[in-house]
């Protein structure tokens, strides 16, 4: 017990220095660490697992209300405090019908997954109609034109070569690297075609990639990927209350006029199904990168044969439920440390999200145990299982929202994990003054296949801190990033996975390939703790500013080269100093809150902790991006693709090629920088 207490070497400054930790700190977490991590069992996750993933649980059905329930009942049993089901009314449409039939032959495509007897779950008899969620609906006649993976480029090659979408179905394939179906969606929208299909291509996620599921962790003939088309890039989270909770009986505008919601009907397609499609083209042949993996030449389209497609979705409202308990800080308790993982699944959710929510529960567990032991948190620890993530992260965005003073107010940091193991790879993104701190948690917790974590994560990358700072979008972190400032950072082991959002995402996929003895789900439910306990725990909050600004420096020259190479005259002068005061500033008060820390001198590590604990939240305007005010964060957004835009406003304003706007954007910039840099003011 208590294993590596025993180790007291004098500790290497540099190296062994744990930030936001005094030395007598660290000694005393040491024990409570170890704690941690041996309570945390991996057959406690496979456990859980498995009960998450018995049924399909979309959010707004029955059996996710279910679980909710079952979250809340488990982590009162841990001895976690205040557990609350909180109730959120969205608008959250369901699939009533989905038909595509070819006209001169009659055929119905079959949209459907087949069974396997590897894995019984998949004979199950409540699996929906698969769907785009917010897809418009449709029902037309019509030619399929094949328009690679959707985006803009492909359109403009299409347009050359003759092809016109405008009218027909689009036949776009899911794409590597990933690229945000709903931007598939606007782009088509744009483009004038009346509907969208997106499928699973071989050569992305099935036998080309290598063995299919059951035999391996890729795509079978049949998978489908299901998943919300909605413009979240715009506006997440129930689209009738932008920038408020939904709460029952709370104001409401009318959902359509959102500018999360598509105007183009879409749905989702096996590459058994597409192929049928794609034999039938005429036209040019594809370019050499259009050619995917079916055994066929691709061809532009449009096909001989047209198809009748009906695509309806139910306009409801539904209830959702987020799971919110804690563990109260006894010193500090409106100081927050928040770990979220969502519950609902499209079907089973092996991997996505029921990996997560498995080691979020056994990540409680452990902290009960803690708590059985005596120990009490200093600041507060949030534990949340969001609803709807995989709508419109609707969940986390309704709870931000309704919690958005406090959590400005008080919280630390937003942990967030979604899919803990889909493999071995261990992957964090976070903002830049979160990376030395998941560096140093990653160096104290075992990796199952030897030594720690940061062993194998820096060899595989190569590199001493291969933290992913650049953020876009695509999980629950986003209401606490890009519209509250809480800094964030969202972890992941994954691998090889091809049946993402399929009904094949189940738990004998995550038994049998992606993670058997789930090894890796215990490790993340030991990472997580560690670094939730640290945070709780810490004399000041290891924020590394120093960091940040030497990252929005790069940020700076290369959207100064951009705009340069646009012919813009824009004056990045005052936007470089603030960016320097703020580095300067951030070192100074590092170094005093570390040797306040040191020295036990609890009110200047107190007065380092609020100024670090504020810096985030200044790099935020109410004003928010043009075209889509509720994202306030001025150093990141995500791009319709979900891809990262740093420094987003200017960015747009560049890429527009409007300089006036970019004139002002780098003011806006400056000031939101000599926030940052005053809020630090020593
Ligand atoms: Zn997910």
């Amino acid at each position: 017990m208590l294993a590596f207490i025993a180790s007291v070497s004098l500790p290497n400054q540099k190296t062994d220095r744990r930030e936001g930790l005094s030395s007598s700190t660290r000694e005393r977490l040491k024990p409570l660490e170890s704690r941690l991590i041996e309570t945390v069992r991996a057959e406690n996750c496979r456990r859980e697992h498995r009960i998450f993933t018995a049924k399909p649980h979309m959010a707004g059905s029955a059996r996710n209300y279910e679980l909710a329930q079952y979250v809340a009942e488990q982590w009162r049993k841990y001895g976690l405090e205040d557990v609350q089901l909180i109730e959120h009314p969205v608008y959250l449409p369901w699939p009533v019908r989905y038909e595509a039939t070819l006209v001169d032959s009659r055929e119905k495509l079959s949209l459907k997954e087949e069974p396997i007897p590897e894995d019984p779950d998949s004979y199950s008899n409540e699996v929906g109609i698969p769907y785009c969620a917010y897809s418009a609906d449709v029902d037309i006649t019509a030619p399929v034109v094949y328009v690679n993976s959707g985006n803009p480029e492909d359109y403009d090659l299409l347009q050359k070569q003759g092809v016109d979408v405008r009218g027909k179905i689009a036949l776009a394939r899911y794409s590597v690297p990933y690229s945000y179906r709903g931007f598939k969606a606007l782009t088509a929208q744009k483009r004038g075609a009346s509907a969208l299909l997106l499928y699973s291509d071989p050569a992305e996620d099935g036998f080309k990639k290598g063995a299919v599921y059951p035999a391996g962790p890729w795509g079978p003939e049949s998978h489908l990927q299901r998943g919300g088309i909605v413009y979240d890039f715009n506006l997440p989270g129930d689209p009738r209350t932008p920038g408020w909770a939904s709460v029952p009986g709370g104001r409401f505008l009318p959902a359509e006029t959102a500018v999360s919601m598509p105007t183009i009907a879409a749905a989702p397609m096996s590459y058994k199904d597409a192929r049928k499609l794609l034999s039938m083209m005429t036209g040019p042949t594809a370019p050499q990168k259009w050619q995917g993996g079916l055994p066929l030449q691709y061809r532009l389209g449009p096909t001989s044969d047209k198809l009748h497609l009906v695509i309806e979705n139910d306009k409801k409202v539904r209830s959702i439920w987020n799971v919110v308990g804690r563990l109260r800080g006894t010193e500090r308790p409106d100081e927050w440390v928040v770990l979220g993982n969502h519950r609902d699944a499209w079907v089973f959710g092996g991997v996505d999200p029921s990996s997560g929510s498995a080691t979020m529960m056994e990540t409680a567990r452990a902290f009960g145990e803690l708590k059985r032991s005596g120990w009490k948190p200093r600041r507060t620890l949030i534990f949340a299982s969001w609803d709807a993530e995989e709508f419109t992260l609707t969940g986390s965005t309704e709870w931000g929202e309704l919690e958005a003073d406090k959590l400005k107010a008080g919280a630390l940091a937003y942990l967030n994990v979604d899919s803990s193991a889909s493999g071995n790879n261990f992957t964090a993104a976070a903002v830049p003054s979160l990376a030395n701190f998941l560096r140093e948690v990653a160096r104290d917790v075992p990796d199952p296949s030897g030594g720690s974590i940061y062993d194998l994560w820096a060899s595989r990358n190569k590199s001493d801190t291969p933290v992913t700072t650049r953020l876009g979008s695509g999980s629950d972190y986003t209401v606490f990033l890009n519209f509250l400032g809480v800094p964030i950072a969202d972890l992941t082991f994954d691998g090889p996975y091809g049946v993402y959002h399929s009904i094949y995402d189940s738990f004998a996929w995550i038994d049998r390939v992606g993670d058997p003895g789930y090894r890796y789900h215990a490790a993340m439910s030991r990472y997580w703790a560690v670094a939730a306990l640290r945070l709780a725990e810490c004399d000041y909050v290891p924020l590394d500013y120093d960091a940040y600004a030497r990252e929005v420096k790069i940020y700076l020259d290369e959207t100064e080269r951009a705009g340069r190479d646009r012919k813009m005259a824009i004056d990045f002068q005052a936007a470089l100093s603030a960016v320097e005061r703020w580095q300067k500033n951030a070192r100074v008060v590092l170094e005093a809150a570390r040797k306040a820390a040191e020295s036990g001198d609890s009110k200047q590590a107190e007065h380092a902790h609020h100024a670090l604990m504020k810096v985030e939240r200044a790099l935020l305007d109410e004003e928010g991006l043009a075209g889509r005010p509720w994202f306030k964060h001025l150093i990141y957004a995500p791009r319709p693709t979900y891809k990262a835009m740093v420094l987003p406003a200017l960015t747009e304003a560049i890429e527009a090629g409007d300089e006036a706007r970019a004139r002002k954007e780098v003011d806006r910039l400056t000031r939101a920088l000599n926030r940052a840099a005053a809020v630090l003011q020593p």
